[in-house]
C-alpha cells in the first residue's frame, strides 16, 4: 500500500495499515515528516512550535498517541487576566451580546450531521450566506459583530468573515464540539501542549514504522491506476501497489496528475478548497513581563493586524514568549510588507495590547506556511461560500483505488491534528475493508 504524505494523517494511516500486517510505503515530499507541525529549538533551551501546538479534551487519539510514544503534555498557562481591546481602547468584560451570539451559533451547529452538513435543513441558504453578512444582519452592535467575525472566521478558519460561509463555520463548530470547546484554553482545544512539540511525536510515529518504509524528499507528481493496481511516480521513482491513500489537503492533492483524470466533481473540490491565511509569530522577551501586572498574555482585539495573542513561555525557562496570530486579509496585508515594515507593524500592535515593553522583543520568529510549496497556507483548507453543498460530498468517497485522508476529510476535529489522525485511520480501515 502507498500513502502519499507523512503528516499526522499519513503517518496514522500507515501505522494502522502496518498494524494490520499490510506492507506500506509512505512517500513524503519534504525532507522531514510532520507536515504542518514544525519545531525550532530556542537558544536558551526549549523550543518554538511554528505550526500546530495545542491539543485538548475529546482529542482522544492525540492523547493516546502522546502516551503511546512516551511523550508528555503540559497545560497552557492559566494565571492572570486576559486583555481585551475594542475599537482601539482597553475594554473590561466581553463585547455586548457575545455570549448570546455564540450560543445561537452553537444551537444552529448542533442540528448538523458533521459527516453530511449539506443535508441540514437550511444548508443551501447557510452555504450562500457569508459569515460577515450574517453577522451584519444578526448582531446589532457593530463592534461585537467585528470582534466575533475576527475570532470565529479568523481564529478558527484563518480567514476573513466574508471569505467563509455560515455553513462552513457551523460544520467546524459541530466538528470541534462548539464554541466553548474550540475557543477555550483550559477545557478547550488550547488546553495542552506536547513536550518537545507535536513534531517530536510525528518523528516517533515515523520511527515506529518498519525501517525504510518512509521515503523523504519523494514528491509525488503522478498517479496512474488501472485494473491491476496503482503506479505512483515521485520524481524518477515509480512505486506500485494495490491502492494508494492520498493524505494531503485537497488543494495539494489537486496538484498531482491522475490517470485516468479524476471525476469532475472531485477535481472541482480540489479547485475550490483553498488553504486558510493564518500568520503566527512568536515574540521573544527576556522574561514574561506581562505577568508582573497580573496579565495572562492572552489578548483579543477587533482592530489592527493581530486578532489574538497567547503566552507561550515554557515552564522552567526564564524567557517570555508571546505568540500572536493574524488572519485572513490582515495576515495577507502583513505578508505584503517588507520584513522591516512587518516587524514595525507587529511591534506596534503588540505594544497596543501590552504596553511599550512589548515593542522591544529580542526576536520575532515567524514561518510562512503559505510560501511553503508543500502546505501553501494554514490552518487548513476551507470550502468558500456556495461550495459546501456541491463539493463537500466529494471529500471522502474513494475514486477507484485512491482513498483520501488529511484533516480536511475528518468529521470530528476537522482542521486539527486529531482530525488528521482519525482521517488517516478511517482511510486505513477503508483500504483494509477493500482488501
Ligand atoms: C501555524 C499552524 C498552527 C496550527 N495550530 C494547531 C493547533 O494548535 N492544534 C491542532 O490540532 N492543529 C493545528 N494546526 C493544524 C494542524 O497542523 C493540521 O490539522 C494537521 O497537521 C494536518 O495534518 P495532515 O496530515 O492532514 O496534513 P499535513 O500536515 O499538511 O501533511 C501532508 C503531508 O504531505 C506532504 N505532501 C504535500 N504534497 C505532497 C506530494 N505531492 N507528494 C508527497 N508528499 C506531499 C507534505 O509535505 C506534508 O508532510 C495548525 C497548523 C498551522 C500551520
Amino acid at each position: 500500500m502507498i500513502v502519499v504524505g507523512a503528516g499526522f494523517s499519513g503517518l496514522a494511516c500507515a501505522l494502522a495499515l502496518d498494524a494490520a500486517g499490510v506492507e506500506v510505503s509512505v512517500l513524503e515530499a519534504r525532507d522531514r515528516v510532520g507536515g504542518r507541525t514544525l519545531s525550532r529549538p530556542l537558544p536558551g533551551g526549549g523550543w518554538l512550535d511554528l505550526g500546530a501546538q495545542w491539543i485538548g479534551p475529546t482529542q482522544d487519539r492525540m492523547y493516546a498517541l502522546v502516551a503511546a510514544y512516551g511523550l508528555e503534555t503540559f497545560p497552557s498557562p492559566a494565571r492572570g487576566a486576559s486583555t481585551l481591546r475594542l475599537a482601539g481602547r482597553s475594554a473590561a468584560g466581553e463585547p455586548a451580546g457575545l455570549t448570546g451570539l455564540l450560543g445561537r451559533l452553537d444551537a444552529l451547529a448542533d442540528g448538523l450531521d458533521p459527516a453530511a452538513p449539506w443535508r441540514a435543513d437550511g444548508a443551501a441558504e447557510w452555504d450562500r450566506t457569508t459569515l460577515g453578512g450574517w453577522l451584519a444582519a444578526t448582531v446589532p452592535d457593530p463592534v461585537t459583530a467585528r470582534y466575533a467575525g475576527r475570532l470565529l472566521a479568523g481564529g478558527l478558519l484563518a480567514a476573513s468573515p466574508d471569505e467563509v460561509s455560515l455553513l462552513q463555520l457551523l460544520f467546524y463548530l459541530r466538528s470541534g464540539g462548539g464554541t466553548g470547546s474550540l475557543l477555550g484554553m483550559a477545557g478547550g482545544a488550547q488546553q495542552d501542549r506536547i513536550v518537545g512539540g507535536p513534531a517530536a511525536l510525528a518523528e516517533r510515529m515515523a520511527a515506529a514504522l518498519p525501517s525504510g518504509s518512509v521515503r523523504l524528499a519523494a514528491p509525488v507528481d503522478a498517479i496512474v491506476q488501472d485494473a491491476c493496481g496503482v503506479r505512483v511516480r515521485a520524481g524518477d521513482e515509480a512505486h506500485r501497489a494495490d491502492a494508494a491513500v492520498v493524505a494531503l489537503a485537497p488543494a495539494l492533492a489537486g496538484r498531482i496528475r491522475y490517470d485516468p483524470p479524476l471525476p469532475a466533481l472531485r477535481d472541482g473540490l480540489t479547485q475550490r478548497m483553498p488553504m486558510g491565511s493564518a500568520f503566527k509569530v512568536h515574540a521573544l522577551y527576556p522574561e514574561p513581563f506581562w505577568g508582573a501586572d497580573g496579565r495572562s498574555g492572552v489578548a483579543t482585539t477587533d482592530t489592527g493586524p493581530l486578532t489574538e495573542t497567547v503566552d507561550n513561555s515554557l515552564p522552567g525557562l526564564a524567557g517570555g514568549v508571546l505568540t500572536a496570530f493574524s488572519y485572513g486579509a490582515q495576515a495577507r496585508a502583513l505578508r505584503r510588507l517588507s520584513a522591516g515594515q512587518r516587524r514595525d507593524a507587529l511591534c506596534d500592535a503588540l505594544a497596543a495590547l501590552f504596553g511599550p515593553a512589548a515593542a522591544r522583543p529580542d526576536d520575532l520568529v515567524e514561518y510562512d506556511w503559505s510560501a511553503d510549496p508543500w502546505t501553501r497556507g494554514c490552518f487548513c483548507g476551507i470550502l468558500p461560500p456556495g461550495s459546501w453543498c456541491d463539493y463537500g460530498p466529494q471529500l471522502r468517497p474513494p475514486v477507484g483505488r485512491l482513498h483520501w485522508a488529511g484533516t480536511e476529510t475528518a468529521t470530528r476535529w476537522s482542521g486539527y491534528l486529531e482530525g488528521a489522525v482519525t482521517a488517516g485511520e478511517r482511510a486505513a480501515a477503508e483500504v483494509l475493508a477493500g482488501l
